[in-house]
Formats: C-alpha cells, structure tokens, sequence
C-alpha cells in the first residue's frame, strides 16, 4: 500500500514537471513570436513613412492650396511623435510611370463642326474625370508636362462652349496634367489680348507649378489631336494650318491664334507686350522678340497642324489697333520696358467652375 503510494506521487511528480515546463515552453515561444511581429510592424511603419515622404508633397501640390499641404505636413509630424504601434498604417501608393512621348489614346484627324449646339451640361458628363476649375491629369501615368492653356475672351460664350466640348477630350487624350484659365476683360474698354495673356500667365503660376503655357483663341479648333497642347525646345506656333488662311500660314513668321511657350521661354522675351489696344500687332510683337532672342518657332506639320476658326463678325471694342505697324517696328527697344515686369492689373473675381477657372481682371485702359 505504502509502495503504491510512493509510485502515484512519483508519478504525479513528474507529471507536475512536465506540465510546468511545457507551460515554460508556450510562453517562451509566444514571447518570441510576439517580439518578432512588433519588429515587423515597426518596419512596415517605417516604410510607409518614407514612401509617404516621397508622394505625398508631390499630391498636394498638385491639386490643392499651401493651407492643404500644410496640414499634411503637420499630421505627418504628429504622427511621428507616437509610438510606432500607433502611427497611421496606409495602403502603399503606386508611383506612377512617366507617360509615354507619344500618347497611345491619339486617333489622329478629327471631324470639327458647329452646325450643332452643345450644352455645358453634356460636356460636364462626357467628360466625367475633369476636376473643379477645369483641372485634369492622367490617372495611370505622370504627365510629362504641367500645362496651363490661356484664352483671352470677352463675351463669346457661344464659341468658348464648343472650345470646352471639342478640346477637353483631345487634352486628355494627350495625356497631360492641365488646367483652363479663361481671362474676362472687365468692363467695356477696348480689347488687350497680349495683355489678358501676360495676366493668365501670372494667375495660373499663383495656382500651380505650370512649366508649359498654351496660348489660344477661344475660336480655334485643332482637327488632329497628334497637335499635341505642350511645349517644345523652341517656342512652338500650333495653328498652323487654319481653314481661314486656306489651310496655310498666311506669313512666315505668323505666330497668332494658338501658340506654346515654357516658363523659361516666355521670361527669357518678358512676356508679352501691354500695350497693343485693339486687334492685330500683339503677335507680331511676339515673334520679334522671339527672333530678336536667337528663337527660333517650332511647328506641327501643315497636315497635323490644321485647325478650324468659328466664323464671327468682329468684336465691338476690338478695332484694328492703327499704332500697331509703328509699335512692332520699334519691339527690340521696347520689350525690356513693356511686358510681364510691367504688368499691372485688378482681379475683379475668380470662378472655379466645372469644365473651366474664370478669371474676371480689370487691365486699364490705353
Ligand atoms: C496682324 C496679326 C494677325 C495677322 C493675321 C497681321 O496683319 O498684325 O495680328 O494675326 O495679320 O490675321
């Protein structure tokens, strides 16, 4: 009896032992493991960071105001200061590839015409990826240009909608990042086109880190989209071909209607002049001092660079402007004087609409 006793606590014994070390042997390995996943989840806050460091100051800038990335900037420092465990974990961004020269979306010629009415309304749903103000860049790839397209306008509403209906998609088709700016003469005073251009110029740059400036008539329509809206090494002219000139340029160093430059481009010539009040001369003065800068104009050829002009009667208040053959023979003394370190100007009022930012200014008079 006492033998028996002697083996169950023996036995009993050891089964204490065993089930102490295995209870050892648990904990051990879930310490292990525990310190193991903390390692991990460190790491992958860690990455986020850094990738975040990468895009996010790129997104911000892209699309909203200094005030939107300031917050970013201050949730991110907030975030740094919490233990690792705590800080926000997002979903990794692609870093989008730089998109193609040449877009794959083009379809080449185009039929234009202005027979039929179109609404705001329809070219808001055809063109459902735009964002407020006109705004738009590719979604799977990084456009290779920021470009701002300026059109000086008074009162030409009719033709700004068929500008909007037939050039939104071919921009996008182009695959750039681009905004609208419309620039409105206030008021009723003589038209300054170069003028209103020198200010959709300095506006746009107040909005966005724009490198490419197109310049264009709200009357003029390309019929290719391979006339592709961005800048080249030289100045580039992109109405070359218009169905008014019979499909060629009318002059050599016609540089009218629809025309490129970069940011370094146009500073390097001042801008443009201010003082040419009423039609014609402007873009003259701009090829001159283009030319008197060693520039040459870069072009599309006369097939791809054909274009379309809605037939109007001229403007009330846009004149053929008499002083303008005086004015362009004296360019080269004056542009240093007269162009964007001149300009002056009033913002009346600025409207972020949907398929275009309207900016009303008051340029003065002569
Ligand atoms: C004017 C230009 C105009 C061109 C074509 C020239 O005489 O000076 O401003 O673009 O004609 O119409």
């Amino acid at each position: 009896m006492a033998a028996d006793s002697t083996v169950n606590f023996n036995l009993l014994h050891r089964t204490c032992k065993l089930v102490v070390l295995l209870c050892f042997l648990h904990i051990s390995v879930t310490v292990v493991f525990y310190v193991r996943s903390l390692d991990i989840r460190f790491a992958f806050v860690q990455n986020q960071q850094s990738h975040s460091n990468v895009t996010q100051p790129n997104q911000v800038r892209q699309f909203s105001s200094s005030t939107g990335a300031k917050e970013v900037q201050r949730e991110e420092q907030r975030d740094e200061q919490k233990p690792p465990e705590e800080r926000r974990v997002e979903e990794p961004q692609k870093k989008l590839q730089k998109c193609p020269e040449t877009s794959p979306l083009l379809v080449g010629p185009l039929r234009v015409e202005f027979n039929t009415p179109v609404s705001l309304e329809q070219i808001k749903k055809d063109n459902p990826n735009l964002q407020s103000g006109g705004r738009y860049r590719p979604k799977d790839c990084e456009a290779l240009q920021k470009v701002a397209i300026i059109i000086p306008f008074r009162n030409r509403d009719e033709h700004l909608k068929y500008w909007l209906y037939y050039l939104h998609p071919i921009l996008q088709r182009q695959q750039l990042d681009y905004g609208v700016y419309v620039i409105n003469q206030d008021g009723e005073e003589i038209f300054n086109r170069a003028k209103l251009l020198n200010v959709g110029y300095t506006e746009a740059l107040k909005e966005y880190d724009y490198e490419c400036f197109v310049f264009s008539d709200v009357d003029l329509i390309p019929m290719d989209d391979r006339n592709t809206y961005r800048c080249f090494s030289q100045p580039r002219h992109l109405s070359v071909s218009m169905d008014k000139f019979g499909f060629r340029l009318p002059y050599n160093q016609y540089f009218g209607g629809v025309s490129s430059m970069s940011k370094e481009q146009y500073l390097k010539i001042n801008g443009f002049p201010n003082n040419y009040w009423g039609w014609g001369g402007e873009d003259d003065d701009i090829y001159n001092r283009l030319a008197s800068k060693g520039m040459s104009i870069s072009r599309p050829s006369g097939e791809t660079g054909k274009c379309r002009m809605i037939r109007h009667d001229r403007d009330k208040k846009n004149d053929p402007n008499p002083q303008r053959f005086d004015r362009i023979a004296h360019t080269r003394e004056t542009m240093y004087k007269d162009g964007i370190n001149s300009l002056s100007y009033r913002v009346v009022r600025v409207d972020k609409l949907d398929l275009f930012t309207k900016i009303t200014v008051d340029v003065g008079k002569p």
